[in-house]
């Protein structure tokens, strides 16, 4: 089957493209790029893009897919399907399931359930340690031959900080990441939002930024040491913004990222006990979220990844102090990160850079690309229409977001995924 998107803006940061471009594809492929009305031949589809975005699909480096095990937060089927409804055709899954991902059998089995469910592309990211509980290596060499595209114990930080030099020395055989949960668990120590004022006003117990600030010291250390590739996941504070800005500027090969909760929210958004507004690391303050965007627009941070982490209503419903962490973000990620170029900050190419073309390079994919033979993986923007967050008309089984109710600007109208195309 062939489809031609005429009359769309395209931008394709990987090959310099912003303007009108028409695009044909054929089957699962990109078979052609060329200016508006430059592409000639037959096609058995036609998408009328005038006045609309036509932007590589998005790949999400940082999502929580819950199976195996926790079937009733997510699956592999919903968690894709989600993905897609946010403009992500690609995502990397973290290792938490029950089993955890530490071996190469769990690894072939999430990449056969996304073969028959999966309606988007699925990367399994492994675990650093066997049951990412930081004692022992996992197998990475085997896993990384069954698919594993990096390694990371997300959630678990490796608190052994020889196993951390062993693991970013691991890693170079292979030239993927180690990506880094940072967090210095003897000061989170239990804590569940930003330690402050409104922590002790709200008497919950706090998480002080050093907490994150010590471990991002320790890993770009490390990272210097063994020459091994660190990726920082989830940069909440304007501390760490600044470490990883200075080691950047001293050379050091390491990449970053954040999510859109960072640079959308403060702490504030706790107060009522809110726990959807429960993270980790803890939504932080205005200051910090200065600093996260000064990050992402001088690109000390490269990346823009969800953190999506779906939880069941009512484990959500818990008080604050048991409830889990986690925001459902892949249906709000884009018109989140939207806010940014409508401020300014970043320019639409340079969003797509964040949310496709760095994490599929940081990790080695074939993907966040238009160019002619890439995967047709591709979305399709409409910057003035209206999303308004329901989480009642979630595609993901986790309705969790500190944002229902708002109103935002711009969203995917159509997600092209292999060829295949899904109208919203
Ligand atoms: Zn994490």
């Amino acid at each position: 089957m062939k489809i031609l998107i005429k009359n769309g803006h395209v931008i394709d940061p990987s090959e310099g493209i912003d303007g009108v471009f028409d695009i044909l594809i054929d089957g699962k492929k990109i078979k052609a790029i060329k200016p508006s009305e430059g592409v000639t031949g037959s096609s058995d589809k036609v998408i009328d893009a005038k006045g609309l975005y036509v932007l590589p699909g998005l790949v999400d480096m940082h999502t929580h897919l819950r199976e195996p095990g926790f079937e009733h937060k997510e699956t592999i089927k919903t968690g894709t399907m989600a993905g897609l409804r946010g403009g992500f055709t690609s995502v990397c899954v973290m290792p938490n399931t029950e089993p955890v991902n530490d071996n190469a059998g769990i690894t072939e089995f999430i990449l056969e359930r996304a073969m028959i469910e999966g309606v988007c592309s699925v990367f399994p990211i492994g675990a650093i340690t066997k049951g990412q509980i930081g004692q022992e290596l996992s197998e990475m060499d085997m896993m990384r031959s069954a698919g594993c595209v990096s390694f990371s114990d997300d959630g678990m930080p490796v608190s052994n900080s020889m196993l951390m030099r062993r693991a970013l020395e691991y890693v170079k055989a292979f030239d993927v990441p180690i990506i880094s949960h940072s967090e210095d668990l003897s000061l989170s120590n239990g804590g569940v939002m930003n330690e402050g004022l409104l922590s002790q006003i709200l008497g919950l117990k706090g998480i002080p930024k050093a907490a994150e600030e010590t471990i991002i010291f320790r890993d770009i250390a490390l990272s210097e040491l063994t020459g091994g590739r660190l990726h920082i996941a989830h940069v909440s504070t304007e501390g760490s913004v600044r470490i990883i800005r200075d080691a950047k500027n001293r050379g050091v090969k390491i990449t970053s990222e954040t999510c859109p909760h960072y640079f959308s929210l403060t702490e504030d958004a706790v107060i009522g006990y809110n726990t959807n507004a429960k993270v980790n690391p803890p939504l932080r303050t205005t200051k910090d979220i200065e600093a996260i965007k000064d990050a992402l627009k001088d690109g000390t941070i490269d990346v823009i990844a969800t953190d999506h982490a779906p939880h069941a209503m009512d484990e959500k419903l818990r008080e604050f102090d048991l409830a889990p962490s986690g925001i459902s973000g892949l249906e709000t990620a884009l018109p989140l990160s939207l806010r940014l170029v409508e401020e300014g900050i970043l320019s639409l190419s340079e969003l797509v850079e964040k949310m496709a073309l760095n994490p599929a390079r940081i990790l080695g994919l074939n993907k966040g690309t238009l160019k002619q033979g890439a995967d047709a993986d591709i979305i399709i923007i409409d910057l003035k229409k209206n999303f308004n967050v329901n989480p009642e008309l979630f595609v993901s089984k986790g309705k969790n977001t500190p944002f229902k109710g708002w109103v935002l600007r711009g969203c995917p109208v159509m997600t092209i995924c292999m060829g295949k195309v899904w109208e919203w």
